[in-house]
């Protein structure tokens, strides 16, 4: 799932007194950190500021727009405060944005069998119709049944 198309001047409209050129500075810093998507409404990340921690902010949107924010840090009251500013500029500018790690999907479904499986497939395809041409494409690749095979696993050595 894409990140909402959110030009520049939307998040400068959402910041006040310098937010938005000190959010510019932060991430020209390099200060977002570890920026992930960990599910299909939800970004993460860390933004080191002058404090030995880094804030903790998490960005809400839905398939439109940006729906809720949050910072740990204590200066947003009604506006977007600098670090939420590099987040967000960060995204944008991030074609593909990092997903939670298959480490973290293994474990969600470790205790999951089949019939567990299937049914979660079925909700997640029924929630967003579009998997289903990305499940037949995985799966074909998976099982090397796709449409045009490749012919390198055909003619390999038969034994070792
Ligand atoms: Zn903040």
């Amino acid at each position: 799932m894409a990140f909402p198309s959110l030009t520049k001047d939307d998040i400068r409209d959402h910041t006040a007194g310098g937010s938005f050129e000190r959010g510019q500075q932060y991430l020209a810093n390099g200060a977002v950190q570890s920026l992930k998507q960990t599910d299909n409404h939800t970004l993460k990340a860390k933004v080191q500021g002058t404090d030995v921690h880094p804030y903790l902010v998490s960005i809400q949107f839905d398939a439109n727009q940006v729906t809720d924010v949050e910072c740990t840090c204590p200066y947003h009251k009604g506006t977007w405060c600098k670090h939420i500013v590099a987040v967000l500029l960060k995204a944008l500018e991030s074609d593909d944005l990092p997903k939670t790690e298959p480490a973290a999907v293994a474990d969600l479904v470790a205790d999951l069998d089949r019939d567990g499986l299937v049914s979660l497939v079925e909700r997640l395809v029924e929630h967003d119709p579009r998997l289903l041409d990305q499940l037949k494409r995985e799966r074909a690749r998976l099982t090397g049944n796709a449409e045009h095979p490749d012919p390198s696993s055909a003619d390999g050595p038969a034994d070792a």
